[in-house]
């Protein structure tokens, strides 16, 4: 079987493969982290800046990518660091995305 992240072989019954899956566990540990912060990490994890890409903008549910996850997580430190109670899932992002209102926000820095 196949990464349904990044498409490399994944193996029997696997639906990520090791290097996604650890990519995964670490933007998990990070929640709420910025998104410079985070992508620094997985790039130290080992993986090649292909694979965290593919990683990154993978959706294969459709319900939003890592990118997307990564972004309303860090709204929503924001918005309850403001009182706010409302929630943003990272579906909200991706379409908030796909309408073009997201100015760079979400992208890495540039170095
Ligand atoms: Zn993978």
């Amino acid at each position: 079987m196949r990464c349904r992240l990044c498409q490399q072989p994944a193996g029997w019954f696997r639906r990520s493969c090791p290097t996604c899956d650890r990519l995964a566990a670490i933007v998990e540990q990070h929640r709420g982290a910025g998104f410079g912060a985070i992508l620094d990490r997985l790039m130290a994890s080992g993986a090649s800046r292909p694979q965290v890409e593919a990683f990154l903008t993978a959706d294969p549910d459709g319900r939003g990518c890592a990118r997307d996850r990564i972004a309303a997580d860090m709204t929503n430190e924001l918005m309850n660091a403001l009182g706010q109670t409302g929630r943003q899932s990272a579906a909200d992002v991706k379409r908030a995305r796909e309408r073009g209102q997201w100015v760079g926000y979400d992208q890495p820095p540039r170095t």
